[in-house]
């Protein structure tokens, strides 16, 4: 959908004439008028208001021409998993789960921040990957090389127990470092999730079905 498209599907959905929504956003009714007939676009300050008028992101204002991703969780954005700043307003760089209030919501990167910044949590990865690969060896399983950052929503697998109950080890409003490998037989993948205080090592199905804990290791 282009712009103007986009301005007069939102303005029309939201009742408002376009004297109202120039009002609103301190042009005149000609300018809303020129948008929408495509002569124009609304410049960067007045997007901004009109991406909090409509409440949407400034991208989906401009018919969405970036496939935007989170910069730390690599998640395809969209309006309504995208982080906001502390005033509302869309911060379109970041998912809601690694960003909200105006900072990371990541405990380590927080830590990391304060004494170093992103080299310092480039070393704390190596750290990690290197405690895996001892854990995933002694257990014959294929060596992690890469973690990405990972929302706990989208990896807190459900265990069974030998007793029937069902556990989970992770916090959906967390992020973890973790990745995704492929048994070297069989079909079935094997998932690291881990962060400053531990190391966790699971088998599953595509999708994540029957997970299997494997390591659940404090560090
Ligand atoms: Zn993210």
């Amino acid at each position: 959908m282009e712009t103007k498209d986009v301005l007069l599907k939102l303005r029309t959905q939201k009742g408002l004439s376009q004297e109202e929504l120039a009002a609103k956003i301190f042009v005149t009714r000609q300018a809303v008028s020129r948008w929408e007939t495509g002569e124009t676009i609304p410049n960067t300050e007045t997007l901004k208001l009109l991406s909090k008028v409509f409440d949407v992101s400034i991208n989906t204002l401009l018919g969405s021409p970036r496939k935007l991703v989170c910069r730390c969780c690599e998640m395809p954005l969209d309006d309504g998993n995208m982080s906001r700043e502390t005033d509302g307003s869309f911060n379109e760089k970041y998912c809601k789960w690694c960003y909200a209030d105006g900072e990371y919501t990541l405990d380590y990167l927080k830590r990391y921040g304060e004494i170093g910044g992103k080299e310092k949590l480039e070393e704390f990865k190596k750290q990690l990957i290197d405690e895996l690969n001892t854990l995933l060896q002694t257990e014959g399983l294929p060596t992690v090389s890469k973690l990405n950052m990972l929302s706990g929503e989208y990896i807190n697998l459900e265990y069974t127990l030998p007793n029937g109950e069902i556990v989970k080890f992770l916090d959906d409003k967390q992020t973890y470092l973790g990745n995704r490998l492929k048994a070297e037989f069989g079909d079935r993948f094997i998932g690291i999730a881990a962060n400053m205080d531990f190391l966790l090592v699971c088998t599953f199905e595509e999708n994540g079905e029957n997970p299997e804990l494997v390591i659940y290791k404090k560090r």
